[in-house]
C-alpha cells in the first residue's frame, strides 16, 4: 500500500500500520523536517531536522518491526513520476495530506487506475475518514470544495478595514523588500513615485479641488523629507516611504475616506520622542507571556527599524533572497511590527506576534490526538477494503463535543454524485467572455487554480489549442505563445467543447463553453456548472434522527475555525441546503 505524506496523520498511521503487521508499505512525503513537527510528528527528533520526513519515518518505525518491507520517496506526488503507472502497482492508498490541490489529485490518478483511497482530514479538533472505492462510492470531489478566501488587491493597498489585512499587507512588503515579488504584489516597487491621478479634479467643486491641491502640495514637500531619510539608512527611508509618504498619498484621494476616518501617516522621529510606555499587561491584570503582549505603537516601530536593518543586512551580504518563514523570529517580528504600524494608520486594533502568527501562517492548532484518532479509523477501513468488505465501509467523523452521547460518528457511503466532472459525466459547463478572455486567464484561472490540472492539453476537435511545456528542456516554451490571444480568436465560442486531457493524472474532461458577459463578482470571471452538487447529494448521519438538531449540521469547513463557525451559523437558517461535512486542512 502507499501512504501519502509524512506528516501530522501520516506519522501515526505508519506506526498503526507497521505495528497492525501490514508488511509491504510504500511512504511519500515532499517535506523536510521541522522544529515545529517535533510536539505531534513523533517519529522525528531533534537530530531530524532538516531531514527528509519519507526517509527518517521509515527509518523510525523500522525499529517498531525490523521485518517489515517499506520503501520511501522524497518527493512530490504530484509529478509524474508518481503518476498512473506509479499508483497501479497499490492494492490501497492512504492519503495524509495536508492540502487540497494533492488531496484532488490522489483522488483523480486512483480513480484513473481503478485503486481504492481512503482519504482523511483534521482541523483542530475536528476529523473524519473517507473511503472511496471507484464506482462504489462518491469521490473526493463529488461534493464541491471551497476555494480558499481571497481578499481584492484594492483592499490590501490602500483601504484595509481588518488587522487581517494589513497582516497580508505586511507579508507582502516583506517579499518586495527582501524575497521574490511577482505582479500579484499588492506593494509596488518602492522606487517607483506615486502617480497622481489628476483626471477626475475637474468634477471636483471648490472646496475638494482646494483640499486636493493642498495634500498635492504636501505630498511634494515629503518628497525631500524622503530623500534626507534615504541618505540616513535603509530601515529609516522604508519606514518613511511606506507609512508616511505612501499614506499621505492615499489621504489625498479624497472619496476612499468619505463617511470614514482618514489614515494617519506616521512621522519616525515624533514617534521614538514620544513617551508611549509600554503596558505587559491585558485587561484583566495578569502578566502576559512575551508572545501574547500586544507591543505599542513605538515599540512597533523599533523592532521595525532593528529587524528591517537586521533583514537587509543578511540578504545584502550573500545576495539571497529570503522565503517567509511564520517559524523565523526574525520575519515574524518584521510582519507583526509592519502590520501594527499599519493597523495603527488606519485606526484598527495592533495584535500580538501571536496572534499575527496564527493569522499569517493560516495556522489551524493541530492536535495529536485528533491526528492519532483518525489514523487508527483509518487503519479500520483499509481492512475492510483489503478483506473486500464492501458493505461494511464507513465514513468517520471525530466532534470536538459528544454529539448523542458520541464523539466519533460513522456514515453509510454515499453513492457516486452522477454529474460530478471528475468520476462521473466528465462533463462540465463553463460560462465566460469569450471575446476578452485571454488564455492566459482561462489556464491559470480555470484550468489550474479552479479545476486543478497540473499538465493540461487543450482540444477543439482534433486541433491542440495548448500543451503544457514538457520535459527538462527549460527552452522549451511548449505553445506559450497561444497565451495572449483571446477565446475567441482561437475559435472557442459560444457552443463549443474543448477536450482537456491531463497527463499526470490521466484526466480527461470534456468542458461545454457558453459565452456570458455579465458575472455577479468582479473577481471570479466565470461560471462552472460542475460546482453544484446535485440536490440529491445530501449527507446522512447513521441514526440521524428525522430532524437533526442545529449543532450537528457540521457543513463545509475551511481555513479558519472562525471560518467554520460562521458556516454552521448559516446552516441553522437553511437546514436544507445541508452539504458533506469536508475538512480541507490538515
Ligand atoms: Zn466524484
Amino acid at each position: 500500500m502507499l501512504v501519502v505524506g509524512a506528516g501530522g496523520i501520516g506519522c501515526e498511521l505508519l506506526k498503526n500500520l507497521v505495528l497492525a503487521g501490514f508488511e509491504d508499505i510504500v511512504v511519500i512525503d515532499l517535506d523536510t523536517i521541522d522544529y515545529s513537527n517535533l510536539n505531534r510528528q513523533f517519529l522525528f527528533s531533534k537530530q531530524h531536522v532538516g531531514m527528509s520526513k519519507s526517509r527518517v519515518a521509515k527509518e523510525s518505525v523500522l525499529k517498531y518491526n525490523p521485518d517489515v518491507k517499506i520503501k520511501s520517496y522524497h518527493g512530490n506526488v504530484k509529478d509524474s513520476t508518481y503518476g498512473p503507472s506509479f499508483i497501479k502497482q497499490f492494492d490501497l492508498v492512504l492519503n495524509a495530506l495536508d492540502n487540497l490541490s494533492a488531496r484532488r489529485h490522489v483522488n483523480r490518478v486512483c480513480l484513473a487506475v481503478g485503486v481504492p483511497l481512503v482519504e482523511s482530514g483534521t482541523a483542530g479538533y475536528l476529523g473524519q475518514v473517507q473511503p472511496i472505492i471507484k464506482t462504489v462510492s462518491e469521490c473526493f470531489e463529488c461534493a464541491p470544495k471551497p476555494s480558499p478566501t481571497t481578499y481584492p488587491v484594492c483592499t490590501i493597498r490602500s483601504n484595509p478595514t481588518k488587522p487581517i489585512h494589513c497582516i497580508i499587507w505586511a507579508k507582502m512588503l516583506f517579499l518586495r523588500l527582501f524575497g521574490k515579488s511577482d505582479d500579484s504584489n499588492a506593494v509596488t516597487d518602492l522606487e517607483e513615485t506615486n502617480q497622481q491621478e489628476n483626471n477626475d479634479l475637474e468634477e471636483l467643486d471648490e472646496n475638494e479641488r482646494e483640499g486636493v491641491e493642498l495634500a498635492k502640495k504636501f505630498v511634494e514637500d515629503d518628497k525631500m523629507k524622503l530623500e534626507q531619510e534615504k541618505d540616513r539608512s535603509y530601515e529609516r527611508w522604508i519606514f518613511h516611504k511606506v507609512f508616511h509618504t505612501d499614506v499621505l498619498y492615499l489621504c489625498t484621494l479624497k472619496t476612499l475616506w468619505k463617511g470614514k476616518q482618514e489614515p494617519k501617516p506616521l512621522l519616525l522621529d515624533q514617534l521614538l520622542a514620544s513617551m508611549e510606555v509600554a503596558t505587559p499587561q491585558n485587561s484583566t491584570g495578569n502578566v502576559l507571556i512575551p508572545d501574547q503582549q500586544v507591543w505599542n505603537v513605538k515599540q512597533n516601530a523599533e523592532v521595525f527599524l532593528k529587524v528591517a536593518k537586521e533583514l537587509k543586512a543578511s540578504v545584502s551580504e550573500d545576495n539571497k533572497v529570503l522565503e517567509w518563514e511564520k517559524d523565523d523570529d526574525l520575519h515574524l517580528d518584521f510582519v507583526t511590527a509592519a502590520s501594527n504600524l499599519r493597523c495603527s494608520i488606519f485606526h484598527l486594533p495592533l495584535s500580538s506576534r501571536f496572534d499575527v502568527k496564527s493569522e499569517a501562517g493560516n495556522v489551524i492548532p493541530a492536535i495529536a490526538t485528533t491526528n492519532a484518532i483518525i489514523a487508527g479509523l483509518m487503519v479500520l477501513e483499509a481492512y475492510k477494503i483489503l478483506n473486500k468488505q464492501k458493505d461494511r465501509h464507513r465514513y468517520h467523523y471525530l466532534y470536538k463535543n459528544p454529539t448523542r452521547g458520541k464523539l466519533i460518528l460513522t456514515a453509510r457511503l454515499l453513492e457516486p454524485n452522477p454529474s460530478c466532472y471528475i468520476c462521473g459525466s466528465k462533463f462540465a459547463n463553463l460560462k465566460i467572455n469569450t471575446a476578452t478572455t485571454t488564455l492566459n486567464y482561462f489556464m491559470k484561472e480555470v484550468i489550474s487554480k479552479h479545476l486543478n490540472i497540473g499538465a493540461p492539453s487543450i482540444f477543439l476537435g482534433e486541433t491542440c489549442i495548448y500543451e503544457a511545456a514538457g520535459g527538462e528542456d527549460e527552452d522549451d516554451m511548449g505553445m506559450d505563445y497561444q497565451l495572449p490571444k483571446t477565446l475567441q480568436q482561437l475559435n472557442i465560442i459560444d457552443n463549443t467543447i474543448l477536450k482537456i486531457e491531463d497527463f499526470n493524472s490521466d484526466y480527461e474532461l470534456q468542458l461545454s463553453i457558453t459565452h456570458q458577459t455579465k458575472f455577479p463578482s468582479e473577481e471570479v470571471l466565470f461560471e462552472l456548472s460542475g460546482d453544484k452538487a446535485s440536490k440529491k447529494h445530501v449527507e446522512k448521519l447513521e441514526d440521524t434522527p428525522q430532524n437533526p438538531e442545529a449543532e450537528d449540521d457540521l457543513q463545509i469547513i475551511s481555513g479558519s475555525t472562525k471560518n467554520a463557525k460562521r458556516k454552521r451559523e448559516q446552516s441553522t437558517e437553511n437546514t436544507s441546503q445541508k452539504m458533506n461535512l469536508v475538512l480541507i486542512d490538515e
